[in-house]
């Protein structure tokens, strides 16, 4: 199978996580998927008064660590991440390069003052990383509050989300992939 999907951990993710996460994307977009060498961002590269990680500074190094890779990239990493318009955001892509982010810093139950839940970080890493890869295929936010599509605001919708995408969205997504 083809690699469309290159997985790049930012700085240390656990690499037990990312080789559960790699079949299951391969499920939803049909397409090859594979864990690459993790690139590192050190923490300078954070808002030094917000502590978080400018999502477009991330997106600009992970596109400028890999060029034209004839793929969609989706980096992950542990680092809160905001937007201009955004507190925060869980995640974000630049369709035109391929590019997608996910941060898991507010996918633990731990940053909600609940204990550390390995199966529900994964579940909720998994919903964000369709959802940012679905951009990158170039599917758009869904109305349906079901659907991976959906923009999350919030935990909470994104527990509600389920990790894969409404009919109509599959049929998008099948549609681009064949054209
Ligand atoms: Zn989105
Ligand atoms: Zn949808």
């Amino acid at each position: 199978m083809d690699c469309d999907i290159r997985i790049v951990p930012i700085n240390t993710v656990d690499h037990v996580f990312l080789d559960r996460l790699a079949p299951c994307l391969e499920e939803r977009f049909i397409a090859g998927a594979r864990v690459e060498r993790s690139l590192v961002v050190p923490r300078s590269t954070l808002n030094a008064t917000r502590g978080q990680l400018f999502v477009s500074t991330l997106i600009a190094k992970v596109q400028r660590a890999h060029p034209k890779p004839g793929a969609a990239v989706l980096a992950i990493t542990d680092f809160d991440l905001y937007k201009t318009s955004h507190r925060f955001v869980f995640g974000d892509a630049d369709e035109a390069q391929s590019v997608a982010v996910v941060s898991v810093h507010r996918l633990r139950s731990d940053f909600y003052g609940e204990p550390s839940d390995f199966n529900m970080l994964f579940q909720r890493t998994l919903k964000e990383c369709v959802h940012e890869l679905g951009h990158t295929f170039g599917l758009k936010h869904c109305y349906n509050a079901r659907c991976a599509m959906y923009y999350s605001n919030s935990i909470f919708e994104t527990d509600n989300k389920m990790p894969h995408f409404c009919e109509i969205c599959d049929h998008r997504l099948a549609r681009a992939r064949s054209s």
